[in-house]
């Protein structure tokens, strides 16, 4: 028999198991935090809201990214636990920034499939709401289109159900999975994040400009507004707001900051203006 095994595979079916048996422990030991990322408005030219994005310190191997283990925590399961683990972490930043005083803008929330399907999702994204005397305007969720495409009626039952509690939805890496105008039109989302991948260069590049001119030209006949997600040089800012985008969030303005960076750096932005 011939059994084949590179160093590669093996490596990454250990990591894959590895980080599963150590994402356990990660919430429960206190690994986990959030960082934010501010999104601003072209027109306004001033900033809108942030976006909450997790970050792992583990003890022994550092900073393992998001993009490495969420995929892992997916498919495992334990996504439900860390989407929960997140809100909850939000709401409470939220709740802890207006009761003393500062300055807040709505912060977005990335929701997982699993998480958005979950039993009872609605019910207890209102009561953290309420224990924490947040209102839901202050709150937007962020889901990716294969969330949407599921099953699009139920899907659409579970949106309105969550708009109903004055929270935004809004569509996340939006060009990449299977964008279908039919559904869009179906379910009660707010706005469209471009994805990175037709943001980054846009300028040099026919393709992505004439993507993104699509994407921005129907996200207006629909009355969606648009953000441009990871925008990080002047050129492709500059061809953006022609284009007519309605937001940016990327280096180019601001990096994902911690809580304590975040409620400085607003201060100072709201000076500046
Ligand atoms: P996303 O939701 O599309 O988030 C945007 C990602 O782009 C973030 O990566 C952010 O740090 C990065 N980014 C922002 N501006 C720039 C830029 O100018 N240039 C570049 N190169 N990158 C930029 P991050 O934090 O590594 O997160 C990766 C993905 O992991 C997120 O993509 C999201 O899908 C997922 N994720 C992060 N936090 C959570 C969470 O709390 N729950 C869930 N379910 N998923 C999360
Ligand atoms: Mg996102
Ligand atoms: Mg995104
Ligand atoms: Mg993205």
């Amino acid at each position: 028999r011939f059994a084949f095994c590179s160093d590669e595979l093996h490596q990454s079916a250990f990591n894959n198991l590895y980080i599963r048996g150590e994402l356990k422990s990660a919430l429960a030991s206190e690994q986990m935090r959030l960082v934010y990322q501010p999104k601003r408005c072209i027109a306004a030219e001033s900033v809108v809201g942030c976006e909450a994005l997790v970050r792992w310190q583990h003890p022994l191997e550092g900073d393992i990214s998001p993009v490495q283990f969420i995929p892992i925590a997916e498919r495992s399961g334990m996504i439900v636990e860390i989407d929960y683990w997140v809100l909850h972490a939000a709401i409470k930043q939220l709740a802890c920034w207006r009761n003393n005083g500062l300055q807040v803008v709505p912060v977005a929330i990335n929701v997982s499939l699993p998480t958005f399907a979950h039993d009872g999702f609605v019910e207890d994204l209102q009561s953290l709401l309420q224990r924490y005397d947040v209102p839901g305007e202050m709150i937007e969720l962020e889901i990716t289109e294969r969330v949407a495409l599921r099953q699009v009626r139920s899907a659409s039952a579970v949106m309105h159900n969550i708009i109903a509690l004055g929270i935004k939805i809004s569509m996340d890496d939006f060009g990449t999975g299977y964008s279908s105008l039919s559904y869009l039109n179906q379910l009660p989302i707010s706005t469209l994040k471009i994805d990175r991948a037709f943001v980054s260069d846009i300028e040099q590049d026919p393709l992505k400009q004439g993507i993104t001119g699509a994407i921005v030209a129907m996200a207006k006949a629909m009355k969606l507004k648009t953000v441009a997600e990871g925008v990080e040089t002047e050129a492709e800012f500059n061809y953006l707001a022609q284009l007519g985008c309605d937001q940016l969030q990327g280096y180019y303005y601001a990096k994902p900051l911690s809580a304590q960076a975040f409620v400085e750096w607003l201060a100072e932005d709201t000076l500046a203006v």
